[in-house]
């Protein structure tokens, strides 16, 4: 069966971890050019964080039990936008996933749930130059792709979220602290875009590595 169950839901959480601590550098340096340099930083602490809390989860009960855990313990650990944001998100798609596993419909409602909550809490249309514009790209692609299977799927996301980080870069930031640069802000890519694109493409390489497709 074609399901997200909870081991590859924990492989999810942990290799965005893995590639927050990766791409920190990247993350500080996008964030320097148009923000305060602490994106990077912040994320990583806040996995880290999180791949303890998990760590003292024994036997999550549902799929939603590990996002949940993982976006409450976002909201804790990091400061400026980015915990809120994610955290947010995270919450979400935890309270949208009660079962056990999760098929590629109730995945990529979860994802829609994710993302609502961001727009809300960050009040960000797409074309703000913000996550909003790489998650709206990435669940609209795994969304149209859902039917060919999970791994597919993820795939066509993390592809789409890359493309909307290239497309934010001629954008001018109107939410969050790059917005403060006003026309200055254009022609670089947005942080929490560039985030969100290894949160998607970490999806992949957790189905990748742990449900082979075929
Ligand atoms: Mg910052």
């Amino acid at each position: 069966m074609d399901v997200i169950d909870i081991p590859l839901v924990l492989a999810w959480v942990r290799e965005i971890a893995a590639a927050v601590e990766q791409q920190e550098a990247r993350l500080t340096e996008l964030d320097s050019a148009i923000g305060d340099g602490d994106h990077g930083s912040n994320l990583r602490r806040g996995f880290t964080a999180v791949l303890a809390a998990l760590d003292t989860l024994d036997e999550p009960a549902s799929v939603g039990a590990v996002l949940t855990r993982t976006g409450s313990t976002l909201i804790s650990k990091v400061g400026g936008a980015s915990g809120p944001l994610y955290g947010s998100a995270f919450r979400a798609m935890g309270a949208a996933l009660p079962g056990e596993t999760a098929d590629p419909a109730e995945f990529a409602a979860a994802l829609a749930a994710g993302l609502a909550a961001i727009r809300k809490l960050g009040a960000a249309e797409p074309g703000d130059k913000t996550v909003v514009d790489a998650w709206t790209p990435a669940l609209a692609a795994f969304e149209r792709t859902a039917d060919t299977g999970l791994a597919a799927a993820a795939g066509s996301a993390a592809e789409a979220a890359a493309q909307g980080v290239l497309d934010t870069v001629p954008l001018q930031a109107r939410k969050g602290r790059a917005s403060y640069l006003g026309p200055r802000s254009v022609g670089h890519p947005d942080p929490g875009a560039a985030s969100t694109e290894l949160i998607f493409r970490a999806l992949a390489t957790a189905l990748g590595r742990l449900k082979p497709s075929g």
